[in-house]
């Protein structure tokens, strides 16, 4: 069987180095906002560019602390709305929700499956404060043509950097390129920790200090809360284990390049739509690797049948799901094409060449 992804696997490549980092923790004591924390965030703004990092407890806590600390600014308010793809992972939209904000949902391109720049103009209101970009399967999307929008209409631009660690545009890393930015290192994810995980990462030293605040308990020195905060906090065990993962992350998205690249060249059947390879490599980082075709689900059979596991990311778009009634009478036919044809293939630093040529041919017989 050809795993979707072999986690343990990818974490065996570091075993030594995390497994002392481990104990050291371990034996230190001090499990809580320390050292390791101070480290991995400094190597992780230093990585992104960004004059700030702040650990948080997941992605999804990662996006809502930074609406969350835009509304105790005073720069957005509850019932304001804020731009978003209507193809995302179900978080970009809780992130907005659970703050009291309204997602107004764009249609992507379906050649990037990204949000469609232009149709986001025709979108905002008096009450559109914020434009969430979701860099998704780790393809970065940007553009000058954004940041004319952003700056006339006076919105801020928040990334969703869950998928794309790593990616760059124009020499600029994804998570840099807006007001901030919220990242997960849930397992799965390019930078993966052995347990939930995630950050923030701005250059506005305001938001910094209330997104700080704000994720542990809204207070800045003990026992004192001027916000009502949530507890959010990235701990000792999963900054150490991140902070020597992404010494490997530009080796790790190569690697990942490498076989979409494989994939693209050897994937000839013309029953499947390949992923578009961006003009600048650098602008993808391959979190997954999409490929789309009518019979969908009779192409995950076979493939099974093959011993070659997928995953669609994602069969329900946000609009559909039952938690959002509100939206359920609304339609996007592209996000809704979209999510009945796409696939994701095995993608990861330990897929081994055998089995490459293995999923290629698969694909290519079918
Ligand atoms: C994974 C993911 C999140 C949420 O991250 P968690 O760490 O699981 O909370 C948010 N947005 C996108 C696009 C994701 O892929």
């Amino acid at each position: 069987m050809i795993n979707f992804l072999d986690l343990k696997k990818i974490n065996l490549k570091y075993q030594e180095e995390i497994e002392n980092k481990l104990l050291q923790v371990f034996r230190s004591g001090w499990y809580l906002l320390g050292d390791e924390l101070k480290n991995f965030e400094k190597n992780l703004s230093e990585y992104i560019g960004s004059k700030y990092a702040i650990g948080a407890a997941n992605g999804l806590d990662a996006l809502r602390l930074i609406f969350r600390a835009y509304i105790e600014l005073g720069f957005m308010h509850p019932g304001d709305e804020v731009i978003v793809p209507s193809n995302t992972y179900i978080a970009s939209i809780l992130a907005l929700s659970d703050n009291g904000l309204i997602p107004v949902l764009v249609e992507p391109d379906i050649n990037t499956y990204n949000i469609d720049i232009s149709k986001i103009k025709e979108k905002i209101t008096s009450k559109t404060k914020a434009i969430l970009i979701v860099h998704l399967q780790g393809r970065v999307i940007f553009s000058e043509e954004l940041k004319k929008i952003s700056q006339k209409y006076h919105l801020k631009i928040i990334e969703d950097n869950a998928q794309a660690i790593g990616a760059e545009w124009k020499n600029i890393k994804s998570g840099n390129l807006g007001d901030a930015a919220g990242f997960s290192f849930y397992p799965g994810k390019n930078l993966g920790a052995i347990g939930d995980a995630g950050a923030v990462t701005t250059n506005d030293k305001v938001l910094f200090e209330t997104i700080k605040a704000l994720g542990n308990y809204g207070s800045k020195e003990k026992y004192i809360n001027i916000y009502k905060g949530l507890n959010s906090r990235l701990d000792e065990i999963q900054a150490a284990v991140l902070d020597v993962k992404l010494k490997y992350i530009d080796q790790e998205n190569e690697a990942r390049r490498n076989i979409a690249n494989k994939f693209i060249l050897g994937i000839t059947n013309p029953k499947i739509i390949l992923p578009e390879n961006p003009s600048e490599e650098k602008e993808h980082v391959w979190h997954v690797f999409v490929i789309r075709t009518e019979n969908r689900d009779e192409l995950q059979q076979y493939l099974h049948n093959k011993g070659i596991h997928t995953i669609i990311h994602y069969p329900i778009p946000p609009h559909q799901q039952k938690a959002y009634k509100e939206m359920n009478n609304l339609t996007f036919p592209i996000s809704e094409k979209i999510h009945k044809e796409v696939l994701s293939l095995p993608i990861s630093s330990v897929l081994e060449e055998i089995e490459i040529e293995t999923i290629i041919k698969a694909l290519n017989e079918y």
